[in-house]
């Protein structure tokens, strides 16, 4: 038997409906934007391995910085112990994030979110002001544990779990031409004075199919927030490091968040982590002698050496020119490709948001679990072509170690599957 043989046996596979996906692939070996299979064929990862690998796979450079970590000290507990991998990656990451001043680490994005909701919640409490209420926007995706959930828009992913999540209010997202009725949706609610916090994925939102608004928008909402004195929970998770332009999207506005959430391209995609930075004043909210004001929050993992090697490596490679220089670059061949794809029949709705570009198709079905997902899913790994559609959305989210040959063969093969579908010969 095979790898993907014997994993159908034992595996259970996430979001995935196991019994119409029997098989998973297996990749034995990872080579810049390339996965190899078991079989030796090689697929192009578009979407960066879940949005996490940001220079690629195999990087030899991220991978010594780990090893030699890992020989030195691969782990030490983080209560009550330090380490300088960790506070190199706290100073690096307070440098480059707007008016941050506070690093708590942990190891994934749903978990991030999470510190993030209960250092807000306990703010309030902390401050003798107990406000509860926290707005978040429909269609937001936050995570997949309970708190993360409840923030997330309710959904298919959250439909068993539906009374058991917290109350938490949802504004509208704010649809091209329609971002008035979202903003002042914010407003109303944050008039009632009980908003302990909101949260946003700032410009994108991606779990919900790459759905962008614009800056001018998230200004607004975060100055309503200043003015009302919420607190701002900006979830960089998949924004983060470089992804929409500029270094965090919230880089795009003048408002400062007063808690930032990363994972994901955290570590370019090679160990898990994840960190939730906030403000002075948040951090001394928790500064007492008394110990019911502490935040009772941790991870076996908090703080892992070598994932925090592994991220200051990646964060090497990305601050360097050169990666300036290929951000640049796929930033401007996405463009000129949305170009040449504009007024296509078979195109809704075509949106970039720095080195995200989505490509919307017209359906009829727009459901995650729809056929035509699963078609189009299955079209580009005939292609050797990681493309994993959300829904009938098509985003391309590569990796920044991506050639132009790559990035031109990547928008071949969407030209293609346009094809198919004009000429009816997908489904
Ligand atoms: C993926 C994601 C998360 C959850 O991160 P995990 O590491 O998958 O738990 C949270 N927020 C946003 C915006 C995300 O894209």
């Amino acid at each position: 038997m095979n790898i993907s043989q014997r994993d159908s046996k034992i595996m259970w596979h996430p979001y995935t409906p196991m019994k119409a996906w029997p098989e998973a692939i297996a990749m034995v070996r990872g080579e810049g934007v390339y996965l190899v299979d078991e079989q030796g064929n090689r697929y192009v990862d578009a979407i960066s391995s879940w949005w996490v690998c940001l220079h690629g796979h195999g990087n030899k450079y991220i991978a010594q910085k780990v090893a030699e970590q890992m020989t030195t000290m691969e782990h030490c507990m983080f209560a009550g112990f330090t380490h300088e991998p960790a506070v190199r990656l706290g100073e690096r990451l307070l440098h480059i994030l707007p008016d941050m001043s506070r690093i708590f680490y942990s190891d994934n994005g749903s978990t991030a979110v999470e510190v993030a909701m209960k250092m807000a919640i306990q703010y309030w409490r902390n401050k003798g002001m107990p406000r509860k209420r926290i707005v978040a926007i429909e269609g937001a995706y936050h995570g997949d544990t309970f708190g993360a959930m409840a923030v997330s828009g309710r959904s298919v992913f959250t439909e068993a779990f539906t009374e058991l999540l917290f109350d938490v209010t949802f504004i509208p997202f704010p649809e091209r031409g329609n971002e008035a009725a979202s903003i002042s949706a914010l407003d109303a609610v944050l008039a009632a004075g009980d908003v302990a916090a909101f949260i946003a994925e700032p410009l994108v939102q991606g779990s919900a199919g790459m759905r962008m608004y614009d800056a001018a928008t998230l200004e607004r909402y975060f100055a309503l927030c200043k003015r009302y004195g919420a607190l701002i929970i900006d979830d960089e998770v998949m924004t983060g490091f470089g992804r929409t332009g500029t270094l965090f999207a919230c880089d795009q506005v003048s408002t400062r968040p007063d808690i930032i959430c990363l994972s994901k391209g955290i570590t370019g995609g090679v160990m898990p982590l994840g960190v939730t930075a906030t403000t002075a004043e948040v951090f001394d909210a928790f500064y007492d002698d008394d110990r019911s004001r502490m935040l009772y929050h941790g991870h076996s993992f908090t703080a892992n050496a070598t994932a925090c090697a592994a991220s200051l490596a990646s964060m090497d490679l990305l601050l360097h020119e050169d990666c300036t220089t290929a951000r640049r670059m796929i930033v401007e061949a996405h463009a000129a490709f949305a170009v040449t794809l504009a007024g296509h029949g078979m195109i809704a709705d075509i949106r970039q948001a720095g080195t995200i570009l989505a490509i919307e198709l017209r359906a009829d079905t727009t459901t995650y679990h729809s056929a035509l997902r699963d078609a189009i899913y299955r079209f580009f790994i005939g292609k050797k072509m990681i493309l994993r559609p959300l829904g009938n959305v098509v985003y391309i989210l590569p990796p920044y170690c991506i050639t132009k040959e790559e990035l031109a063969h990547v928008y071949t093969c969407i030209q293609e599957l346009l094809t198919a579908l004009e000429n009816g010969m997908l489904l």
